[in-house]
């Protein structure tokens, strides 16, 4: 069995050179365990934190140890009650071929219900990101204006089709391409959409939402931020979901220079984890797997083949190579 280790932490942008594909035994599950071949690796944004040894929510990849993060795969052999040859689940042991491990950190999912791949992304993680992200954290309002960068992404094409479902009364999304700009008008329903790559932001935003805005939800930081303090109106919010466009920075960014907004429009600015937001989860699966049943909610998937390619399929992500979940399918 393969899996990927972290072996020297990157300064900047990942080099291949710091990252090994590694042969290691596969072990057979012991009481309460189950072994599980890995059918579809996740890989997100937020394991670049991971490869810096810093203190945040999770802890730092070991170095020269499997690195991990979501999975989804087949039990093969299992010594736990419930579970059996055959059975499909969730699990974070990612990175890896095969993954043996206490079941209690299993998570069972019934591949009839939806493709296994969406607990992943649309019905996963990434999903409760969108949903708690925008209703809770943001405090969206029905009426509410929304913009939401990172748009034709996992969590942001979730975010703005979510808005629209609530009843916003205006959805803008920014992404870095004009095709994934027509995806956001074209399919998922976006009043308005730009490439942030085809001028300033704060110029593009203006022109999308002449009357402001009441909801960001961030995914990227930086000049989309500062843009978005200009443009939110009295009382508005700010769900901080991410800030990609600085994971590779080896220097500290500078905050935005219109942060005084934050005081004489009374924003509401908010940081927030969605590890943290699982109580929102029955809700989340009850709404989102009912919109995507009826056609109202769509979503894409980007993947990337060959366990080996998970470190490209990695870069992608910060590259911007996905539309939607950006996911390894390993070979059966
Ligand atoms: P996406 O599917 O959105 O993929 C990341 C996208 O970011 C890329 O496709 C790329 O799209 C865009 N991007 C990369 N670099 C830049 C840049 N410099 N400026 C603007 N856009 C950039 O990933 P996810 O949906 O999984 O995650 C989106 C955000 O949400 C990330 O910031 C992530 O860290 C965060 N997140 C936070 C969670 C939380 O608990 N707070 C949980 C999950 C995700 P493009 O072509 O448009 O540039």
């Amino acid at each position: 069995s393969r899996e990927w280790h972290l072996t020297a932490r990157p300064q900047g942008w990942p080099e291949p050179s710091g990252f090994a594909l590694v042969e290691a035994p596969v072990a057979q599950p012991g009481p309460g365990q189950i072994l599980v071949r890995n059918t579809h690796l996740s890989v997100d944004p937020y394991m670049r934190g991971r490869m810096n040894d810093v203190k945040s929510y999770v802890p730092p990849f070991k170095l020269n140890k499997p690195m991990d993060g979501g999975a989804v795969g087949v039990v093969v052999a299992s010594e736990a009650d419930g579970f059996a040859p055959g059975d499909h689940v969730l699990h974070g042991l990612g990175w890896r071929e095969y993954a043996t491990f206490d079941a209690k950190h299993a998570v069972k999912i019934d591949p009839d219900l939806a493709p296994i791949t969406a607990y992943l992304g649309v019905l996963g993680m990434p999903g409760l990101t969108a949903y708690a992200g925008l209703l809770r954290i943001g405090g969206f309002e029905e009426g509410d204006a929304v913009f939401v960068s990172g748009a034709a992404g996992a969590v942001g094409s979730q975010v703005g089709q979510i808005a629209k479902l609530k009843g916003a009364s205006r959805v803008i999304g920014s992404a870095g391409s004009d095709e994934k700009v027509r995806l956001l008008t074209e399919e998922y329903g976006f009043d308005a959409a730009f490439n942030y790559k085809n001028g300033p932001v704060h110029e593009q935003l203006k022109a999308a939402a002449p009357d402001g805005i009441n909801v960001y939800f961030d995914n990227v930081g930086g000049d989309h931020l500062e843009a978005a303090l200009s443009a939110l109106n009295d009382y508005g919010r700010v769900a901080v979901c991410g800030m990609i466009s600085q994971y590779n920075a080896t220097e500290p960014v500078p905050a935005p220079r219109n942060l005084a907004y934050v005081l004489t429009k009374r924003l509401r600015v908010q940081g927030f984890i969605v590890t943290d937001q699982s109580d929102m989860q029955p809700e989340f699966l009850k709404d989102v797997s009912a919109w995507i049943r009826s056609g109202e909610l769509k979503y894409r998937e980007t993947t990337v083949s060959g366990i080996e390619n998970t470190l490209d399929a990695f870069l992608g992500v910060l590259r911007g190579e996905n539309t939607g979940k950006m996911i390894v399918a390993l070979d059966a």
